[in-house]
């Protein structure tokens, strides 16, 4: 897995919690095991502590995503900084269960939930030193503010989805035909 792709879980995180919709969909061990790559076992007990850590760590994470998109540039980089001090990668390789040689950022023995961040904020990190803190956003869709990490050639992306854009771009429409009409 590439280390910028890393920066994926900060996004699935962040956005399990979407502020204004009321809708939390990180409040089970169940919606745990839904976030965590499909390939870890985890025990029951590991989830449940996994979704006590979790929770605790999301707002820091959007907290990157929100100074970033705002170009509070040294704000994010510091948060993110803060991040890997308290997740330190541990860098090993391994090629368990027949999977190839592949990297391993963290001791699979500090927990899922620590493991998770610590490639979650691995991949911040890279992101910001290659490719810049503008490609973190946050989407301009109304009170939508679900975060995303900016892949266009031209960094120019606004929105978190298809849908949001869409909503946006109708939205837009309707006020110029309204300003038109007075
Ligand atoms: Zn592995
Ligand atoms: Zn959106």
């Amino acid at each position: 897995m590439e280390i910028l792709a890393y920066a994926d879980r900060a996004v699935d995180l962040v956005n399990t919690d979407l502020p204004g919709t009321g809708d939390d969909r990180l409040c089970s061990e169940q919606d745990v095991l839904r976030l965590l790559p499909s390939t870890w076992t985890i025990s029951r007990a590991a989830a449940e502590s996994g979704l006590r850590e979790l929770r605790a760590v999301r707002p820091r994470l959007r907290h990157v995503f929100e100074q970033a998109a705002a170009g509070q540039e040294r704000d994010a980089v510091l948060a993110v900084n803060r991040l890997l001090g308290d997740f330190p990668a541990s860098l090993s390789i391994s090629d368990h269960d027949d999977d190839g040689w592949h990297m391993h950022l963290a001791d699979a023995d500090t927990g899922p939930a620590c493991r998770y961040v610590t490639g979650a904020a691995l991949g911040l990190a890279y992101t910001i030193a290659e490719r810049g803190p503008r490609r973190l956003g946050v989407c301009d869709a109304g009170r939508c503010r679900a975060v995303f990490v900016d892949t266009t050639t031209n960094a120019s992306r606004r929105y978190c989805s298809d849908r949001c854009a869409t909503r946006a771009n109708v939205a837009a429409y309707r006020a110029r035909k309204r300003a038109a009409v007075s």
